[in-house]
């Protein structure tokens, strides 16, 4: 089971969800649209196009709540996945 850290509807395309990721080996968290992939650097940026950041990270990884509440984030919602 994978639990993610999600934060509503991806401004951007309005289909896909946004969710925490992070780095693998790294503390830098985005949150990322698991549908377009668009990224930014926090929920808080999370307003549209224009504030997407251009790094275009790869090989992402679910953040989890803990990872969550360290990085300073707000709760979001915490969905279980099979
Ligand atoms: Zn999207």
């Amino acid at each position: 089971m994978t639990t993610r850290v999600t934060f509503g509807e991806c401004p951007v395309c309005r289909q896909g969800t946004l969710e925490a990721a992070r780095l693998p080996n790294a503390g830098v968290l985005v949150v990322v649209c698991d549908d377009c992939e668009s990224q930014w650097r926090h929920p808080g940026e999370a307003t549209g196009g224009d504030t997407v950041i251009r790094e275009e990270y790869a090989r992402l990884v679910p953040a989890d709540a803990e990872e969550v509440a360290a990085a300073g984030w707000p709760e979001g919602t915490v969905v279980d996945t099979p």
